[in-house]
């Protein structure tokens, strides 16, 4: 497989730096976009080719492009975070660049070699370097790189050619006035994903698949919903966009990937990070039962979610059709702050960086 080169046709006209320091100072998450984007093809026969960086801006499509019709899409979401010496980091690319990989094949897509990916990240965020907020807080640079099927045509198949493209947002910090617990709703009808379907790839049809049941939550006064497995409606699996991890006192336990949970990078990370602070930490099944029962028994002292957005978050209320409970009397559990400030630590560089994570740009 070839491995295309970037060309650099940066922009002649970015933002005014008073304008994009306006936009840092308060930049939410996914609302401004930085000056440019890389753009990478992919056409049968031919492979990969045409990689650029160009000026950020809409793309053309053709009403009949495969993806509108089909969904053939894939993405990724990782961060660029400033280091104390002011240098800018990624937090375990090539973790992102495999997973796009195994989604890639999950959709009949082509696989972008992870070095290509990682490349393209690289030129990105170097172009745009000043967009990474400075250090010191939970800000960081989002990374958003996605492929979709390009072929115009009706016709239900692979598309004959890709377009990869890497676009960077600038994130705010996901909790402004302090870490603060959510609030889940328990599914007990509605699923994200099946045996055998495509719930282990970052595919947008998982995302439009949730929205329904995250409205649902939100109507019964809850900010997330937890899904539970697909056959027995009872095992724990995941968040719409976040793994959960159980806490019982100094063992953490996060549900087993069984095909139907995305492999997060973070959750990988934590059973790591976790056996490094002197915790237990291991892969299980929990049910929803387990989960209402451990709690009020003592056992299970906190739940908390996690992911590349939000790095770690206290789960606070718990809602199913039957019950409701609070974890951690409704606040943040001691384990759970102790693992989001080590893994800060480790993303924003003023913790050693034992296993070899950080990606210097
Ligand atoms: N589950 C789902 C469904 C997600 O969308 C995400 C976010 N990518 C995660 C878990 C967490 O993954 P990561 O830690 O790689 O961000």
């Amino acid at each position: 497989m070839t491995t295309p080169t970037i060309e650099l046709k940066p922009s002649a006209s970015p933002l005014a730096a008073a304008e994009r320091e306006a936009i840092l100072a308060n930049p939410g998450f996914g609302r401004h976009f930085t000056d440019h984007m890389v753009t990478i093809k992919w056409t049968e026969g031919r492979g990969w080719h045409d990689g650029q960086l160009v000026p950020y801006a809409p793309i053309p499509i053709d009403p009949a492009t495969n993806v509108l019709h089909y969904a053939q899409e894939i993405f990724e979401g990782l961060k660029a975070y400033r280091q104390p010496d002011g240098s800018v980091a990624l937090f375990r690319p090539d973790q992102n660049a495999k997973r796009f990989q195994r989604s890639a094949k999950r959709l009949a897509m082509p696989e972008l070699p992870v070095e290509t990916f990682i490349e393209a990240c690289d030129v990105l965020v170097r172009q745009d370097i000043d967009w990474v907020p400075a250090h010191g807080g939970e800000e960081s640079l989002y990374l958003r790189p996605f492929m979709i099927g390009t072929e115009v045509g009706l016709g239900v198949k692979p598309a004959n050619e890709y377009l990869f493209i890497v676009i960077a947002s600038p994130a705010g910090a996901y909790f402004p006035g302090g870490v603060k617990p959510v609030s889940i709703w328990v599914s007990e009808d509605r699923v994200r994903a099946v045996p055998g379907g495509m719930g282990d790839a970052k595919t947008g049809g998982n995302y439009a698949a949730s929205l329904l049941a995250q409205a649902e939550a939100a109507a019964k006064g809850c900010d997330q919903v937890c899904y539970l497995d697909a056959v027995e409606h009872q095992w724990v699996e995941e968040l719409g966009g976040m793994n959960l991890y159980f806490v019982y006192g100094d063992r953490i336990v996060t549900p087993t990937l069984t095909g139907s949970i995305l492999e997060g990078v973070t959750r990988d990370s934590l059973l790591a990070v976790a056996r490094d602070l002197g915790y237990e930490s291991e892969e299980g099944r929990v049910s929803v039962e387990q989960w209402q029962r451990d709690t009020e028994n003592g056992t299970l002292t906190e739940v908390f979610a996690c992911g590349t957005a939000a790095v770690i978050t206290p789960v606070g209320t718990v809602k199913r059709a039957s019950a409701e409970w609070k974890q951690s009397g409704g606040e943040t559990g001691e384990v759970t702050l102790r693992l989001r400030q080590a893994l800060l630590d480790l993303q924003r560089g003023t913790a050693e960086d034992t296993h070899g994570w950080m990606h210097k740009i």
